[in-house]
């Protein structure tokens, strides 16, 4: 009889036990979720807005210098999606002609950075600007001028 009311107890013990860790884990889970419920209002992935975020190595917008362009036109003929278009005329420099023309489509661009690696002067270079969003798909198109830097 002695043992019988032992054992009841022991089985009340450990559903006890069972409930209480159970709603602990609950509490312990739901309160997790809670902390991680973010609300991002900006559409991008990155958890911030900042370009110090971004990877290390990371090819953004792409700049030209052109008053260190040489206007060789390597970049134009390594672009795989021909998004860069140059126009030269001559100077008494021969080797710096005139730049009429130089602009980068960013709506084509893939970022693959070819263009930086084949461009000896090192006037085109990857930004770390990754916000490009415009109301017109032309305005993507940029033209660059001698005095921008
Ligand atoms: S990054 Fe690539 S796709 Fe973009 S302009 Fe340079 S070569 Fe062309
Ligand atoms: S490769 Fe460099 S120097 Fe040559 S045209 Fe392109 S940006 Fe200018």
């Amino acid at each position: 009889m002695k043992n019988n009311q032992k054992l009841k107890n022991y089985i009340r013990f450990f559903i006890w036990l069972k409930l209480t860790v159970a709603l602990v884990i609950k509490y312990m889970i739901g309160k997790e979720t809670e902390t991680k419920r973010i609300t991002e209002l900006y559409p991008d992935r990155v958890s911030s807005k900042t370009d110090k975020d971004l990877p290390q190595k990371y090819r953004g917008l792409l700049e030209n210098d052109l008053n260190t362009c040489t206007g060789c036109g390597e970049c134009v003929s390594v672009c795989p999606t021909s998004c860069i278009a140059l126009q030269t005329t001559p100077s008494e420099n021969i080797s710096k002609p005139n730049i009429e023309i130089y602009k980068i489509d960013y709506g084509k661009c893939l970022y693959c950075g070819l263009c930086v690696e084949v461009c000896l002067p090192q006037s085109l270079k990857h930004t770390r600007k990754f916000e490009k969003a415009v109301t017109l798909r032309s305005k993507l198109n940029r033209n660059f001028t001698m005095d921008e830097k």
